[in-house]
């Protein structure tokens, strides 16, 4: 157990990196984990298609039955109109993997949650990383409201797990800088579908001059959409204003048909999707997990997929490092590195294949040929 530190190991953020984490110690180690998580997990969240390769990640974490009683959306695929206005169906049928799944997002990251506290972890909610000092034993600030003096208590960890994503605050709370590759942001509505409307179960992207739309089928009748572009495109163009974002909506082919006779709620969220590599994405006594450690374009659907697998091997690397075992802390670190920059590559040859719009600032940009 901790000597000479409250815990053992500190695991900022409870999204899906953060409970992987979580879980893989509780079920493999004897370490003390607490897991601090500033939400409550009652706010919306976003990104929400998974393919089948989510399932042996699930089976390891032992939440397979619990994942699947959640009843969330099938997903059969995705169908893109990209290159041309004819959307191009890629279903999973032919990995010979089954459906993946639409989450609802909220339900997934509490469901998580609700597996670590069963698991033996501890789990502290509405309590946000706000500093950190030290080089291990560290010395964590958290603010809370149920924190005594002035809203912010400190603990000692022996070793930190930053998993909050984007922001990895706790990492560039250690000196670590984000190198972010792009500054892509995603305009996010919901709307409730007509129920004699039926939608089909697959993703869609559709390519638009200034970005792209994504949209997928929610559980309980709901469809989310969402607009991909640059953070400064969106600000020249208004892009976050309801109006402007449903006029661009409407002006959609496919995306636009699929929502036919939907229920319009205007209320949009606005998210970072930028891709960027954390530098270090750890060091002896820390390491960064999920978006924390690396980001992805919502194209690629790899982010929750990595947040879990992220989450499981950071676990791995506290562990050895507790146990002054082995090297396993850099190879996780050249892991994420080597697939951060196969990514790259791959984001790339999917941005080539569209060419319709080769001259607007979101398109030239990911096409090699820089910035206006
Ligand atoms: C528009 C959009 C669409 C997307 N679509 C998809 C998709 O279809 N498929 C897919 O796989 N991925 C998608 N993603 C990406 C996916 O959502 C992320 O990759 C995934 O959520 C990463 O999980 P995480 O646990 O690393 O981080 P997060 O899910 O961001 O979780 C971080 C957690 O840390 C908490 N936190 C933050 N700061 C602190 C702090 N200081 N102290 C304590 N807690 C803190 C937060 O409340 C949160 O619970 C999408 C992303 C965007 C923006």
């Amino acid at each position: 157990m901790a000597a000479g530190a409250d815990v053992d190991i500190v695991i900022a953020g409870g999204g899906p990196a953060g409970a992987a984490a979580a879980l893989t110690l509780a079920a493999h180690t004897t370490h003390g984990v607490l897991v601090l998580e500033s939400s409550r997990y009652d706010g919306v969240r976003v990104g929400e298609t998974v393919s089948p390769g989510i399932r042996p990640l699930l089976d390891y974490l032992g939440v397979t039955a619990r994942f699947l009683a959640d009843a969330h959306a099938p997903g059969l695929g995705t169908a893109a109109a990209w290159g041309g206005p004819v959307p191009v169906a890629r279903d999973y049928l032919f990995t010979g993997r089954g459906d993946g799944w639409h989450l609802d997002r909220e339900r997934f990251d509490r469901s998580l949650a609700d597996a670590v506290v069963e698991r033996g972890a501890r789990l502290r909610t509405g309590a946000r990383v706000v500093s950190v000092s030290g080089t291990g034993p560290y010395r964590i600030a958290i603010a809370a409201d149920d924190a005594g003096h002035d809203g912010v208590e400190h603990i000692t960890a022996r070793f930190l797990i930053d998993a909050t994503g984007r922001s990895a605050s706790l990492a560039r709370a250690l000196g670590a800088r984000r190198e972010p590759v792009d500054r892509m942001i995603g305009i996010v509505g919901f709307h409730t579908l007509d129920p004699m409307h039926s939608v089909e179960r697959n993703a869609l992207i559709e390519a638009v001059p200034d970005g792209w739309w994504y949209s997928a089928p929610l559980p309980n009748g709901r469809i989310v959409l969402a607009f991909m572009t640059d953070a400064d495109i969106a600000r020249r163009e208004r892009l976050a204003d309801p109006a402007i974002w449903a006029e661009r909506l409407r002006a959609t082919d496919c995306t636009a048909a699929r929502i036919n006779g939907a229920v319009f709620q205007p209320e949009l969220r606005i998210r970072s999707a930028a891709s960027h590599l954390l530098d270090p994405v750890g060091a002896p006594g820390w390491v960064a997990a999920g978006d924390a450690a690396c980001s992805f374009d919502p194209l690629a659907a790899m982010g929750i997929g990595h947040a879990i697998s992220s989450g499981i091997h950071a676990a791995r690397a506290a562990h050895n490092f507790l146990q002054s075992r082995g090297p396993i802390l850099d190879e996780y670190i050249g892991h994420v590195a080597a697939n951060f920059r196969r990514y790259l590559e791959l984001r790339t040859g999917y941005y080539a294949v569209e060419r319709r719009w080769k001259e607007k600032t979101f398109w030239k940009r990911r096409s090699g040929k820089g910035d206006e």
